[in-house]
């Protein structure tokens, strides 16, 4: 007895790796960023420990272990890791989640996300059990990838799936929720949350078609929102207009995933105080509308005019502060890389530590994890993005990841010089 309970415990002690567990890892970088209002730190260094971070300071003020191992990862300008807040997995390259090599979904995860500094992301509408999947994998530790939310299957106007992702999987269009009743929406909102959904996508208003244009009634998008946030989830919505967006203040949507274009007014002051007053927050997603125009074979000066008026839409936001999400609506936006975001959100007058903010904290209070992420800081987890250069200098430099480090694992590293 004795003999196999000695075997049990050392074989216990075996897989738990205890000893790597208790590593204590050094980061040392040219300057840290410990959150976007906090004065960066020059020469520091970054201690973590079984996941988290326990030291953020300057390096000559550190008080590091002897054993402490120091991380590949080190030498740039460090941040807390990046939060994109819409995100779709909708390409075909997803399709197979549960069964495809482990090799090529890492591979998909770092070419749509991890490379660009992403260490949690949000899906606002996917096929869901693939999503699931997919998330399940990487908790398991078998991918190397961002934590995943989602908000599975999105809930639509009845025949109001619009003609921009009539291009998805059929068999996933098919399961798409159209809710004709109060009760239907109800429905839908707790089977996608008993499925492992974070949270709930309204399309307020689309367009099938030319022309056409269908409306989910006031009393089916508040039905969902109810129940969404009866289960301490938060209500996305895809506003498309002016008039959707005072719907979605109606029915209690807590965050707009685009600004409005082609308005032909600006959002005026009465709405922006009833955003501001319900805490709403906004996703700019202005490289996508470049995008879209660019598919319609939009003038440049065409284009010009209608992004610039959603600028002026999220100036007139953070005016009355509003809180500003980062997102690319990369996914359905084939094109992955968010550089030209930040280069835009600065245009739309957003600060380096502005943009920031909508990578880390903003998205950590956002959904109530503004204790354990979004920071730099003893107890936070270890999020942490290495970047080439200094955003400070250049907005672009957001985009020049070295090296992404998640609860204190590498999963991400630039090949290379
Ligand atoms: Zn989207």
């Amino acid at each position: 007895m004795i003999k196999s309970g000695a075997f049990l415990l050392f074989f216990a002690l075996g897989t738990a790796s205890p000893a790597l567990a208790a590593d204590t890892w050094v980061i040392q970088a040219a300057k840290i960023y410990p959150a976007p209002n906090a004065a960066p730190i020059e020469d520091g260094v970054v201690l973590v420990r079984a996941g988290r971070v326990t030291y953020v300071g300057k390096r000559v003020s550190a008080r590091i272990p002897k054993s402490a191992k120091t991380s590949a990862c080190s030498g740039g300008v460090l941040t807390a890791g990046f939060q994109n807040s819409h995100v779709h997995f909708v390409e075909p390259r997803w399709i197979g989640a549960a069964h495809q090599p482990a090799a090529e979904l890492e591979q998909s995860l770092e070419d749509m996300l991890t490379r660009y500094g992403f260490t949690t992301v949000f899906d606002t509408t996917s096929d869901q059990a693939n999503t699931v999947a997919l998330r399940a994998r990487v908790e398991k530790g078998e991918i190397r990838g961002p934590r995943i939310f989602t908000v599975g299957l999105g809930l639509f106007p009845p025949g109001g799936i619009p003609s921009y992702i009539h291009d998805l999987p059929p068999q996933m269009l098919a399961r798409l929720h159209q809710p004709r009743t109060a009760e239907e929406a109800r429905a839908a909102v707790r089977a996608n949350i008993a499925a492992g959904g974070d949270g709930t996508k309204l399309f307020l208003h689309t367009s099938p078609g030319q022309g056409v244009v269908k409306r989910m009634s006031a009393d089916i998008a508040r039905a969902a929102a109810e129940e969404t946030h009866a289960r301490g989830k938060l209500v996305m919505a895809h506003p498309t207009s002016l008039e959707a967006m005072r719907l979605a203040l109606d029915v209690g949507v807590d965050v707009l995933v685009h600004t409005t274009l082609g308005e032909e007014s600006p959002w005026d002051a009465a709405t922006l105080a009833r955003m501001k007053s319900a805490h709403m927050s906004v996703i700019p997603t202005f490289k996508l509308w470049i995008y879209e125009l660019k598919k319609e074979d939009a003038p440049p000066s065409v284009i010009d005019t209608l992004v610039d008026a959603t600028f002026r839409e999220l100036e007139s936001f953070i005016g009355v502060q509003g809180q500003v999400l980062f997102g690319t609506d990369v996914g359905y936006m084939h094109d992955y890389d968010p550089t030209d975001e930040y280069v835009l959100m600065a245009k739309a007058g957003m600060s380096h530590a502005q943009i920031l903010e909508s990578l880390t904290t903003a998205p950590a209070a956002r959904w109530k994890e503004e204790k354990r992420h979004g920071q730099i800081a003893p107890g936070f987890a270890a999020d942490l993005v290495m970047l080439a250069a200094d955003p400070a200098e250049d907005v672009r430099n957001f985009a020049s990841v070295q090296c992404v480090i998640r609860a204190g694992e590498t999963i991400y590293s630039r090949a290379g010089p």
